[in-house]
């Protein structure tokens, strides 16, 4: 579904993604562990058109990001050709970032009225069903302000979901909750994940990644540093820098 071959990213003098090599299969819960600063935001603000890479090759679903491939020559995308491919890929920041005049299920509904130029009718029938599955029913007409952080990440899940990505990205989705909150957004992407969601996932979360993880990534300095099944990595990891960190963060 992602694969990354190479990537580098650069801001400027800053050389932050070093060749990036990482692929993660359709249906997968890919996590993403790493120091501050190790570049993961950076690689999936990559993944989700947000930033545009400085080199290697990097494609969602087959199709290069950024780029149309003519031959051996490469054309960067239009705005409105990455528009349409960013609707494919939901993405869930630690910041909630609802629309705060908006109630839940407006917040739902509005890109799939705005963007997809779906009915009213039609959104707000399915912006229902994400709701009652986010477990959040009885709050469709709560305002951000009324929620709690995990209900409003929960909301911003179902955002996500109603535009029915094929792929979803987590940017340490519950690191600005409080720890009571945390477990019912990890429910919600727990059952993302019995569904057969492709799911990247930044998180500090290890019981998280080790139950419900298939691969898991450990990053630093803007490599992957070692990677595989999340309870080989967690249990017995083979570098320095990873032992390092785990045991700053198990
Ligand atoms: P954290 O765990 O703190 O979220 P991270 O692994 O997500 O860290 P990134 O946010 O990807 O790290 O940042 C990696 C490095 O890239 C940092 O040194 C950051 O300052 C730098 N960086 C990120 N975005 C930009 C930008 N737009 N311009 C310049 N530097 C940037
Ligand atoms: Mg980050």
């Amino acid at each position: 579904m992602v694969k990354a071959e190479g990537v580098h990213k650069s801001f400027g003098a800053a050389h932050i993604l070093k060749g990036i090599d990482l692929e993660v299969a359709p249906r997968e819960v890919f996590c993403l562990i790493g120091p501050s600063g190790s570049g993961k935001s950076t690689f999936l603000r990559c993944i989700n058109h947000l930033e545009q890479i400085s080199a290697g090759r990097l494609s969602v679903d087959g199709e290069l990001v950024g780029y149309r491939q003519k031959g051996d020559k490469l054309y960067e995308l239009k705005d409105s050709e990455v528009a349409l491919k960013r609707r494919d890929i939901g993405m869930v920041f630690q910041r909630f970032n609802l629309f705060p005049h908006m109630t839940a299920i407006e917040n739902v509904m509005e890109a799939p009225v705005q963007v997809k130029r779906e009915s009213k009718a039609v959104a707000r029938a399915r912006a229902t069903q994400l709701l009652d599955r986010v477990g959040l029913s009885d709050k469709a007409n709560s305002y951000p302000s009324q929620l709690s952080g995990g209900q409003q990440q929960r909301v911003a899940i179902a955002r996500a979901l109603a535009m029915e990505p094929k792929l979803m990205l987590f940017d340490e989705p519950t690191s600005a909750l409080d720890p009571e909150l945390v477990g019912d957004v990890l429910d919600v992407m727990r059952g993302l994940a019995e569904d057969g969601m492709t799911m990247i996932v930044v998180t500090h979360e290890m019981g998280f990644a080790r139950e419900v993880g298939d691969a898991l990534v450990f990053m630093d300095d803007g490599v992957v540093v070692e990677s595989g099944h999340p309870r080989d990595v967690l249990t017995n990891p083979q570098h320095d820098r990873t032992k390092s960190f785990l045991s700053k963060v198990l």
